[in-house]
C-alpha cells in the first residue's frame, strides 16, 4: 500500500522507549506482514495482568503484535470509582510503554471500536494525550486508533473518517475504519439486528473508502465478511473471506497494485484456521482476539479456585490458606494461559519468529 508522505511531521523522535514500535517502524511492520502474508495477533487488555501475558507471548514467539485497548477495556482499567475510559486507556497504554521496553520484539498500541459518540469523549483526549508526548520528545501514545462509524450511512461514515484521519496524521498515527457491520455483541455494542446484507462489505464500499482515505494518510481497513465477534460453535458463523479478496482485485483494478489495502479481521475468535489463512493471502494484516484470550486467561482460575476450595473459602471458622487466595497465586496461572493462547493465534497467523526488532 503506498501513501503520499505524511508532510510535517511534529518531531524526531528523539529517544523513542523501545520496543513500543515507532510510527516508522509501525509502518515498517505493516508493510512486512502484507509483503509477507502474515498478520499480527491484535489483543484486547484491561489490565498489568493482561499486559503481561500478552507480552510475554510476542516476546516467547519472537513476533511483533498489537496491543488492545477498548473504550470498556479503558473505563475499568480507570477503577470502578472512576469509570473514565479515556484516562483508563492512557494509564494502560503508559504501562505498555514501561513494560514492553523488556522485551524484544515491537509492540504496537492500538484502541478498538469507537462509535462516532465517543469521539470527543474517547479518542480526543487521547489524542491530545499524543500531542502532549510528542511535544516532550516522544512517541505518539498510541499508533493507531479505530473509528468505527459503520453505523452510519457511507458517505457520512467516510465524511468522519476523512476528518479524524486527518488529525491522526498530523500526530504521525494510523487511523483504522469500518464499513459494514462486524456481526455479534462486544463490549455492550449488540448488532444482532442487523440485517444480513450489511455483514458483508462490498467492492464498491472498498473503492470508496479507498478514495477516500488513501490521499490523506495511512489507514486500516476492517472490511466485513461475516464474522462476527464473540464465541460461536463450529459451523454458526459463515465467513466468506472471498469477499476480502473480490474487494481488493476492485481496487487494484481501478488503482494498480500498490492500492491493496491493510486489511483487519475483527473477531477472530472462534474461526477455522483455514479460513484465518485464507485471509492474510487477501490482505488481512491484523487479527483481533478477544474472546478466546478471555477463556484462556479465566480457565487457569476456574482450576485453581476447584482445586484449592478449601483454601480460597473461610469455611465453618477456619482461616482458610491465604497462599491460595493471594491473587497473584491464580493471575499468575491466569497471565500463563492467555499467553499460551495468544503463542497458538501468533502460529496461526504466521507471525511467530518473524519480528522485524532491530531492522528497522
Ligand atoms: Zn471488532
Amino acid at each position: 500500500m503506498r501513501f503520499r508522505l505524511v508532510q510535517s511531521l511534529p518531531v524526531v523522535y528523539a529517544n523513542a522507549a523501545m520496543p513500543i514500535a515507532t510510527p516508522a517502524q509501525y509502518r515498517a511492520m505493516l508493510d512486512a506482514a502484507q509483503k509477507g502474508g502474515y498478520a499480527y495477533p491484535a489483543i484486547n487488555v484491561t489490565s498489568i495482568t493482561t499486559i503481561n501475558g500478552a507480552l510475554r507471548a510476542f516476546s516467547e514467539a519472537k513476533s511483533d503484535g498489537i496491543i488492545q485497548i477498548s473504550t470498556g477495556g479503558g473505563e475499568f482499567a480507570s477503577g470502578t470509582a472512576v469509570k473514565d475510559a479515556a484516562y483508563g486507556a492512557i494509564v494502560l497504554a503508559e504501562a505498555a510503554h514501561l513494560l514492553a521496553e523488556k522485551h524484544d520484539v515491537l509492540i504496537a498500541l492500538h484502541t478498538d471500536h469507537c462509535h462516532p459518540k465517543k469521539v470527543d469523549p474517547f479518542l480526543r483526549p487521547l489524542l491530545e494525550a499524543s500531542k502532549k508526548r510528542i511535544a516532550a520528545g516522544k512517541g505518539p501514545l498510541f499508533q493507531s486508533h479505530m473509528l468505527d462509524a459503520s453505523e452510519l450511512p457511507l458517505a457520512e461514515n467516510l465524511d468522519l473518517s476523512k476528518k479524524l484521519l486527518k488529525e491522526c496524521a498530523e500526530l504521525d498515527i494510523i487511523l483504522e475504519v469500518e464499513a459494514g457491520v462486524v456481526g455479534g455483541e462486544e463490549d455492550g455494542h449488540d448488532t444482532s439486528g442487523v440485517p444480513a446484507e450489511k455483514l458483508y462489505t462490498t467492492p464498491e464500499d472498498m473503492v470508496a473508502v479507498y478514495e477516500a482515505l488513501q490521499p490523506i494518510g495511512r489507514f486500516l481497513f476492517a472490511a466485513t465478511f461475516g464474522n462476527v465477534h464473540g464465541a460461536y460453535k463450529p459451523g454458526a458463523v459463515k465467513l466468506k473471506p472471498t469477499i476480502l479478496r473480490d474487494g481488493q482485485k476492485a481496487v487494484m483494478d481501478k488503482h494498480g497494485k500498490g492500492a491493496e489495502m491493510d486489511l483487519v479481521f475483527h473477531g477472530g475468535s472462534g474461526s477455522e484456521l483455514s479460513e484465518i489463512r485464507e485471509t492474510l493471502d487477501y490482505g488481512v494484516v491484523k487479527m483481533n482476539i478477544d474472546t478466546d484470550t478471555q477463556y484462556a486467561f479465566t480457565r487457569p482460575i476456574v482450576t485453581h479456585i476447584c482445586q484449592n476450595i478449601e483454601g480460597v473459602l473461610k469455611i465453618d471458622g477456619e482461616v482458610g490458606d491465604k497462599k491460595t487466595y493471594d491473587p497473584r497465586s491464580y493471575l499468575k496461572k491466569a497471565e500463563a494461559g492467555l499467553c499460551e493462547r495468544m503463542k497458538t493465534a501468533c502460529d496461526d497467523l504466521r507471525s511467530t519468529g518473524r519480528t522485524i526488532f532491530g531492522t528497522v
